[in-house]
C-alpha cells in the first residue's frame, strides 16, 4: 500500500493490491457488449492491480465499450474517500461513496482518531456527486473481538450520516449477518440500504426483502461453491437486485483470481441471468432501474469542469490517467 498520499506510481490509483499470492496478473479480455446497459454499484478504482495497472479513465472507457454505463466508486478511509469524492466531481461516469471501512475503525479508535475521521466522512457526504455512505458495517472475519466495539460505534455513526444527508447506505457484512441486521433495526436503517457483495443465504434474502433492503451481487455469485448465494439470488425480489464488481477483487468466472474491473460486470450479470432463467437484457433493465432509484441518475448533479482545467488540489491524486 502506498501510504504517502502524493505518491502516484500506479496510473491514477493511490493504493496497490497485494500481489504476493502468485495470481495471474493479466487483465481478462473484454466480454461481448451488453445490449441494455447497467451500472457497477460498487468498485474500487483507487486500487491498482495487474501487471500493467489501468488508470480510472481507461477502466471507465473499457466499461463503456461493453455497456457498463457508470460506477459507484467506493472509499474505505479518509484518503480514499476524498479521492472518490474528488474523482466523481470531474468524471461523469463516476459517483462516489465515502466511509471508514469496518476494518479500519479499530485502529483509528485506538489512535483516538475515529471521531476526526467520521467528521471528514460527514463533510464529504455533503458534497455533490457523493451519493452513498459506505462501505461501512461489521466484519467479524478480519477483526478480532477487541476491535468490535469500535466497529459498532463507527457503523452506527455512518448510519446516522447517511440519514442526515439522505444518502444510500452501502453495507459491508462479513460473518456478521445477525449483528448487522440487529444494528440496522435498532438504529433505524436509511430508506435506501444496500448489502454490498451480498453474502447471506435464502433466509437472509427473505429477511432483507421484508425490510426493503437491496442486495448487490458480485462475481462470487458465479463461483462453483456458491450454491447458497445463488439460492439467495433466487429468493431476492427482482426490484431489490443490484450488481457490482467490487473490483479489483472477486473476479467472476472464468477468470477467478485475475484482476477484476468494471468491464467484467457483464460476466456476473450473465451468470445471474442464467441462474434466474431470465433474459440478460430484461435483468439489466430491471437492475438499471433499481440502481437509479437507489443512487439517482449519474447526470443528476453535473461534473464541475473538464478534468484538465481543474486545479491539481481538486483532482484525485495524480488524477491525470
Ligand atoms: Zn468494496
Amino acid at each position: 500500500m502506498a501510504s504517502d498520499p502524493h505518491v502516484d506510481g500506479y496510473g491514477s490509483a493511490i493504493r496497490r493490491r497485494d500481489n504476493t499470492a502468485g495470481r495471474d496478473l493479466s487483465y481478462p479480455p473484454l466480454p461481448e457488449p451488453l445490449t441494455v446497459p447497467v451500472y457497477d454499484n460498487h468498485t474500487h478504482l483507487e486500487i491498482a492491480d495487474g501487471e500493467h495497472p489501468l488508470g480510472y479513465r481507461e477502466q471507465l472507457d473499457r466499461a463503456s465499450s461493453v455497456g457498463v454505463r457508470g460506477v459507484i466508486q467506493v472509499g474505505g478511509d479518509v484518503e480514499t474517500s476524498r479521492w472518490s469524492a474528488a474523482a466523481a466531481l470531474i468524471e461523469p461516469r463516476m459517483l462516489a461513496a465515502v466511509a471508514i471501512h469496518p476494518n479500519e475503525a479499530p485502529a483509528l479508535e485506538t489512535a483516538g482518531a475515529l471521531d476526526d475521521a467520521l467528521a471528514v466522512i460527514n463533510e464529504l457526504a455533503g458534497q455533490p456527486r457523493v451519493v452513498a455512505v459506505g462501505e461501512t458495517g461489521l466484519d467479524f472475519f478480519r477483526t478480532p473481538e477487541e476491535g468490535r466495539a469500535a466497529q459498532f460505534r463507527s457503523f452506527e455513526a455512518h448510519i446516522r450520516i447517511a440519514k442526515e444527508h439522505n444518502l444510500a447506505l452501502q453495507i459491508h457484512d462479513r460473518d456478521a449477518h445477525e449483528a448487522v441486521i440487529e444494528t440496522l433495526l435498532r438504529v433505524g436503517a436509511p430508506e435506501r440500504t444496500v448489502f454490498h457483495c451480498f453474502s447471506g443465504d435464502a433466509d437472509m434474502a427473505r429477511l432483507c426483502a421484508g425490510q426493503g433492503w437491496y442486495m448487490s451481487f458480485a462475481g462470487n455469485v458465479t463461483f462453483k461453491n456458491a450454491q447458497g448465494l445463488r439460492a439467495a439470488l433466487w429468493e431476492a425480489p427482482r426490484n431489490l437486485l443490484l450488481v457490482e464488481t467490487d473490483a479489483p477483487f472477486l473476479t467472476p468466472l472464468p477468470y477467478r483470481g485475475r484482476p477484476n474491473a468494471p468491464y467484467l460486470l457483464p460476466n456476473t450479470l450473465r451468470g445471474m441471468a442464467a441462474h434466474l432463467e431470465t433474459d440478460v437484457s430484461m435483468l439489466a433493465a430491471q437492475i438499471t432501474a433499481n440502481t437509479e432509484l437507489v443512487y439517482g441518475r449519474w447526470d443528476a448533479e453535473p461534473v464541475t469542469a473538464d478534468h484538465d482545467e481543474q486545479h491539481p488540489d481538486q483532482t484525485p491524486r495524480g488524477g491525470l490517467a
